[in-house]
């Protein structure tokens, strides 16, 4: 039996926001108990970062509240309701293998929620067991906080625990759980769900929460609804910028995969682009490249597309006149995007002011990097440490033709070389997850019991823009090109 009362204080405050939202939006569900669960990670600086107490977590207590075996105080668990498009298709999903604890409230006041990834059968769990297997939870926490140190908005990992349980994917794998903390776990399909199986009082219900829980509105606002879905728009426009600066691919931007609060979620079969091509697909799944690197912004616009739909009710009393409203806003998506990625390309190459000839500058690079098949993160790298060596590119007429030009341009602005080199620093990363990398640590854990690799590999990937020795063994790129490289949903 799940003890319900945990009266060691490990730091947790725990709210249940959601499960006072109408009962359509989730079902009671406890963790299934697990047999003989032990902690293989555990993240010190988000323990800070929460207030949470790292000894408490570290002991049997702390291992019980991850494996859920133990229940936190105050914890009412529940699985939430969603629905989304997945590859197009609109299907009733859910929280199959996913339990929310709660919502940890910080001593900031703010909240977030602590799930149990992995957790056992929910009522939307379909034909699924329920469970996760170790290696994609693992992958899941480095990746997540390797995103984090980018800068980029992401649900976090708190834990991964073993569960001492087998899981059947192909073949046997080792079972685990992994501890996730998010703004929220709201997603695009949440309000599909209230939009096609509730009713208009339910998605007005789940509007007012997000708006509460993540948009504070101001009180010149005459339309909070318009509010919401603008906001919602600027914050994936924001990040799918920063996804394509750092050339990170998603993989299943599914819409019950796209958070409203503007956060990556949902690490599944992920992967950072290594040689420069718009069409890269790593996910085996994906057969037609939908969710294709150069796709991603197209794809986060339609998936905005299905959200604004959800809005239609509240938008306006004339369903006419709140379909304008919506439309305007959904095409307004291309520039929002389009003004941040640009404004990330022209830092990324040291340039601080504003000139007619800078888009084209910034496409002939891009242009020179898929002739020559350049890996994208090392090429904004060398350009940043002014190393042009050794990359088969950087001694090809185009490029030598380009590095004129632009150093041209870098010497019509009043910015410094130090300053144009200290702006190019914080605008590429010298290292990413690359995805030899990731294996090798995965392999270590897995296979060896031995998580060293996967500890050094964290630390370096949460200073990614430190440019430091320790770090530069990261840069280099695998013997045998990876672009056979295949990830799986094997979730
Ligand atoms: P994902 O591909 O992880 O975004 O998951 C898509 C849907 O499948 C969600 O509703 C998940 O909860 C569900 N799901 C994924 N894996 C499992 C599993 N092992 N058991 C039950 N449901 C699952
Ligand atoms: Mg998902």
């Amino acid at each position: 039996m799940i003890e319900t009362k945990l009266t060691v204080d490990t730091g947790f405050k725990l709210d249940n926001s959601y499960a006072r939202l109408p009962k359509i939006f989730f079902k009671r569900q406890n963790p299934s108990e697990v047999p003989t669960p032990s902690l293989v990670a555990l993240n010190s600086k988000l323990i800070k970062e929460l207030g949470l107490n790292e000894n408490l977590l570290k002991s049997a207590d702390g291992i019980g509240i991850f494996a859920g075996n133990r229940l936190l105080e105050g914890s009412i668990p529940i699985a939430e309701a969603y629905a989304g498009h997945q590859f197009g298709y609109f299907t009733m999903l859910g929280d199959g293998r996913a339990v929310l604890l709660g919502e940890h409230v910080t001593s900031l006041g703010e909240k977030f929620d602590v799930q149990l990834k992995g957790a056992g059968r929910t009522p939307y769990s379909r034909g699924g067991d329920g469970k996760a297997a170790l290696g994609p939870m693992l992958r899941e926490y480095i990746i997540s906080e390797a995103m984090n140190a980018l800068g980029i908005p992401t649900t976090r990992s708190l834990a991964v625990v073993k569960t001492g349980e087998k899981v059947i994917r192909e073949g046997e794998q080792i079972g685990a759980i992994l501890t996730r903390v998010a703004s929220s776990h709201i997603r695009v399909g949440t309000f599909q769900y209230a939009a096609n199986w509730g009713t208009i009082e339910d998605i007005k219900v789940l509007a007012d929460y997000t708006l509460e829980r993540h948009f504070k509105v101001p009180s010149t606002i005459e339309n909070k609804y318009l509010f919401l879905l603008k906001e919602v728009i600027k914050r994936q426009a924001n990040l799918i910028a920063k996804w394509q600066l750092v050339g990170f691919i998603h993989g299943v931007m599914n819409t019950d995969n796209m958070a409203i609060s503007g956060e990556t979620i949902d690490y599944g079969p992920c992967a950072f682009m290594d040689a420069y091509d718009p069409s890269t697909v790593f996910s085996s799944i994906d057969v037609n490249g939908r969710y294709a690197y150069g796709n991603q912004p197209y794809i986060a616009s339609w998936n905005l597309a299905r959200f604004a739909e959800t809005l239609i009710p509240l938008l306006h009393n004339s369903q006419e006149k709140a379909i304008k409203l919506a439309e305007k806003e959904v095409s307004n998506f291309p520039n929002l995007y389009h003004d941040k990625w640009f404004s990330g390309m022209k830092a990324k190459l040291g340039i601080f002011n504003e000139e007619l000839e800078d888009a084209n500058l910034i496409d002939s690079l891009l242009n020179i990097m898929e002739k020559y098949s350049a890996d994208y993160t090392n090429t904004f790298r060398s350009l940043t440490l002014d190393d042009l060596e050794d990359i088969e590119m950087f001694n090809s007429k185009e490029f030598k033709k380009w590095n004129t030009l632009w150093v041209s341009r870098l010497e019509r602005q009043e910015q410094t070389k130090i300053e144009i080199k200290e702006l190019m620093k914080r605008s590429n990363p010298s290292i990413i997850p690359r995805n030899h990398r990731v294996e090798e640590a995965l392999e270590g854990a897995i296979k060896q019991e031995d998580y060293s690799v996967m500890e050094r590999f964290l630390d370096v990937l949460s200073r990614p823009y430190d440019y430091s020795k320790d770090q530069e063994e990261y840069s280099i790129l695998p013997e045998v090109s990876n672009c056979k490289y295949r990830t799986y949903c094997g979730t």
